[in-house]
């Protein structure tokens, strides 16, 4: 069996992605018990850049293939932002009902198509020969007029997702999972695993 690092200290993320590993013949770690324990810089330009800064950071301390994710909230109004600083905007432990009513607050007078925003979730695999793979998930929503659902974490509250009719933080965790930027950029990763351990 394959041993695979997952380059995080999220157990949320961690239970996920051994769901959807499922099926395939690996052991996913997480770096904890991998024996890891590391501050990764994570200065990449783009969420893909992130990824592969993780992911390899992790493979060459291990020897083992490793993957990594780096996701966020892209508000194309806001050029983008917050992007890759989603999780520090406004500062790393600023609650979410405060990034949330700012991003609100900034979109005032913005209206229909023009409020459109998206989660992304870039994944990269970094194997032991120095090879690296890479992959991206989204969902396209629109930002809505105030704050909806309790379900999910940080910016979901405020992702409405036309063709379901609510936002992502209105969502049961299955279905959110199954539609989601993580849950997309996941399948490709199994598709990676599988091409790669044939
Ligand atoms: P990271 O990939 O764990 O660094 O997460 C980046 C940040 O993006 C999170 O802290 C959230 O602010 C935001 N984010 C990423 N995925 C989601 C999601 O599914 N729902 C809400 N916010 C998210």
């Amino acid at each position: 069996m394959k041993k695979i690092i997952f380059a995080t200290t999220n157990e949320n993320k961690v239970r996920e992605v051994r769901m959807m590993m499922d099926g395939l013949d690996v052991e996913l770690c997480t770096m904890k018990e991998a024996g890891v324990d590391v501050d990764i810089v994570e200065d990449g330009t783009t969420f893909e850049e992130n990824a592969i800064i993780k992911a390899k950071t992790i493979m060459e301390i291990t020897g083992e293939i490793a993957i990594a994710d780096d996701s966020g909230l892209e508000v194309d109004y806001l050029d983008g932002a917050p992007g890759i600083y989603s999780a520090r905007f406004l500062g790393e432990d600023t609650p979410y009902s405060e990034k949330n009513a700012d991003i609100i607050r900034r979109l005032e007078g913005v209206e229909g198509s023009d409020r459109s925003a998206r989660f992304v979730c870039a994944m990269a695999v970094a194997f032991p020969d120095g090879r690296i793979r890479t992959c991206r998930g989204t969902i396209e929503g629109v930002i809505d007029y105030k704050e909806k659902g309790t379900n999910g974490f940080g910016y979901d509250p405020i992702v409405y997702v036309p063709e379901y009719g609510m936002t992502t933080g209105e969502m049961e965790p299955e279905l959110k999972n199954s539609i989601s930027h993580r849950g997309k950029a996941l399948e490709q990763v199994k598709k990676i695993l599988e091409e790669e351990l044939q």
